[in-house]
């Protein structure tokens, strides 16, 4: 595609969104990456959280974090370049060890991933023996290799019953696990980091967690959507599982993203406020043009935002940022990420 196409194309999906001089700069940028993509025999593939004019022009492939991981491992290409954060970019390493994958940027972290350790997971293994452990994709590799499988937002409450245990541990998502004792009627407590002997055979729980939080998700409450109803009373409200159960529960439906973005794509609700970070409601309006979305979000994921077309060029152009995982801890949670995705 040359690079007036590529300007054309980001026009007539992103005209509201982005400034026209901005689009001219961007599809330069866009077009020069594809360039350098098909010479390099490199794949690309970018989650729905960036940014609007990333997002339409370079990815080979889009999607949430489990979908993008299934197309790292099924692709045939030389270089991954992940359009995402540094646990997703893992988790690509971890499912395509032979390829190398690239993070554009160094910083991209997670507040969720950076909420526990492996040796945290180790320790809740000691107070809790013989417990089953779940984690969220949205961690890193030593900490998935501690668990016993993988879960994601859209198969969480899946994963944790296909194990049938009486007991299960949940980390690291304070608020996907109070979610997913809610779906699956179980009694959820939390253990405090150093809590070892609080809790005992007599208590009734099923579910242990963790105090991660999305530090985009945690900020929606219900006043906001109290006060988006009162304003637009026939708005469907869609909330992302990290939000917290209260939310969730205000809210008219929740999933993944990927979920979120069929939703809407499938119903037809006079318009639509989703609660969840900024960039995929317009990346939504943008490929739904038809659909009316509330722009009401201003909760920017900072790490998402670390990545850019500027960055994704760099990226492509010095080989940067090598993604590795040690081998001995990569085969361990290739294990757990192959038992989820066997679920589904
Ligand atoms: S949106 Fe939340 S869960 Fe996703 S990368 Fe940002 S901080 Fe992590």
């Amino acid at each position: 595609m040359s690079m007036d196409e590529i300007y054309q194309q980001l026009k007539i999906k992103l005209h509201d969104v982005v400034p026209d001089f901005e689009l001219k700069y961007k599809a330069e940028l866009a077009h020069e990456i594809n360039q350098l993509k098909k010479e390099k025999n490199a794949v690309i593939l970018g989650h729905n959280y960036m940014e609007p004019a990333l997002f339409h022009s370079i990815p080979d492939y889009t999607g949430d974090s489990l979908e993008l991981s299934r197309q790292a491992a099924e692709t045939d290409k030389d270089i991954i370049v992940f359009c995402g954060v540094r646990f997703m970019a893992e988790t690509a390493k971890i499912l395509s060890p032979g390829k190398t994958v690239l993070l554009p940027a160094k910083e991209a972290g997670c507040s969720l991933a950076a909420s526990i350790t492996a040796e945290d997971v180790r320790n809740l293994k000691k107070q809790f023996p013989g417990v089953p452990v779940v984690t969220y994709v949205n961690t890193y590799a030593d900490v998935k290799a501690e668990t016993d499988i993988c879960c994601t937002s859209s198969n969480a409450s899946a994963v944790v019953e296909s194990l049938n245990a009486d007991t299960v541990i949940f980390l690291p998502d304070e608020y996907l696990a109070k979610n997913v004792a809610k779906e699956t009627s179980k009694h959820i407590i939390f253990p405090s980091k150093n809590g070892i002997g609080k809790f005992n055979n007599d208590m009734d729980y099923q579910l242990i967690g963790w105090h991660g939080r999305c530090e985009v998700h945690e900020k929606f409450t219900v006043e906001d959507i109290e006060n988006i109803r009162a304003q637009f009373p026939d708005v469907a409200i869609l909330a992302h599982p990290e939000c917290s159960p209260e939310v969730v529960e205000a809210s008219d439906y929740s999933a993944s993203t990927s979920a979120m973005i069929k939703y809407v794509e499938q119903s037809s609700a006079p318009r639509y406020l989703l609660l969840t970070e900024c960039s995929m409601g317009d990346n939504i309006a943008a490929a739904n043009p038809d659909k009316e979305l509330l722009r009401l979000c201003s909760v920017r994921c900072p790490h998402m935002n670390e990545i850019t077309l500027e960055d994704t060029l760099d990226s492509l152009k010095y080989n940067q940022y090598v993604i590795d995982v040690p081998e001995e801890i990569r085969v361990k949670a290739a294990r757990a990420v192959e038992r989820m995705i066997t679920i589904g």
